[in-house]
């Protein structure tokens, strides 16, 4: 699903240039849930960026679907953008003016589907984030929350091969984050929508179903690592009874 080799981004501030990813590999099979975690500033919405076909690396490469995107002119990134890649906020990123199942149908406005259409992918979509009786509010009358279900929703309305959600639950306490990792977990289970999902934080992490860390501009995996990509797409058991020793990502 997503190759990253030897990624690099530097940064021109002034007269000085800062290398904020210094040689990023990462590999995404389809269907995994994968989180990267790391302190503020060490370079996880830079990644996202690059991953998300929102900005391009200094150096190396990154294949997407498999396909090499280190070539494609601005255009043809948005296209693939909008075909392959959903994003979640942390601030959710809703507009005021919109009801949530007009929020959701945006991203399909884009894509020229016709409004029937729309509006009833947009209401299938709410229903499986658990917002079916909320897609006539508008965001200022939901809790943070059920905006972030509104974001996901959106982030799915078009099947993404890949949502990318980046510091998802940083705007929630902490009772709200766990369901709405909880509803990302099943997302990824029942849906099989491969996820990479950014945080500063070890519960968030923790809950994903592998983990890497962000370390000095370079990804890191864990001592332990999951055998094998062929049975992840299905296998929904909790993180610790597989041998993993961390008891924090406790089950469902
Ligand atoms: P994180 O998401 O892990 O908190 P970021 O990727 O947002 O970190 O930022 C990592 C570092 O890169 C920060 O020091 C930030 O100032 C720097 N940085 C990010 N984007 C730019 C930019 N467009 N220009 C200059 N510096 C940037
Ligand atoms: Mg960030």
């Amino acid at each position: 699903m997503l190759r990253l080799t030897g990624i690099r981004r530097s940064f021109r501030v002034g007269p000085t240039t800062a290398e904020i990813l210094k040689g990023v590999d990462l590999e995404i099979e389809a269907g995994e849930m994968v989180s990267i975690m790391g302190p503020s500033g060490s370079g996880k919405s830079t990644l996202m960026n690059i991953v998300g076909l929102l900005d391009r690396p200094t150096s190396g490469a990154c294949l997407l679907d498999g396909r090499d995107v280190s070539g494609l002119r601005d255009d043809a990134l948005s296209a693939l953008r909008n075909r392959l890649i959903g994003f979640v906020f942390q601030s959710f990123h809703l507009l005021p003016h919109l009801t949530a199942l007009e929020n959701v149908g945006l991203p399909m406005v884009y894509r020229g589907n016709g409004r029937p259409e729309i509006r009833r992918r947009a209401q299938a979509v709410l229903e499986r984030v658990g917002m079916a009786d909320r897609t006539g509010h508008r965001p200022d009358q939901l809790s943070g929350g059920q905006k972030q279900r509104v974001a996901i929703a959106r982030a799915l309305v078009g099947d993404p091969a890949l949502l990318l959600a980046d510091e998802p639950t940083g705007a929630l306490d902490a009772d709200t984050a766990h369901d709405v990792l909880a509803l990302l977990r099943q997302l990824n289970a029942d849906g099989g929508t491969t996820m990479l999902v950014i945080t500063h934080d070890p519960a968030v992490s923790a809950r994903c179903r592998r983990q890497t860390h962000m370390r000095d501009g370079r990804l890191v995996e864990p001592a332990v690592v999951p055998s094998g990509g062929a049975s992840r797409r299905s296998d929904d058991s909790p993180l610790p009874a597989k041998g993993h020793g961390h008891p924090r990502g406790l089950p469902e």
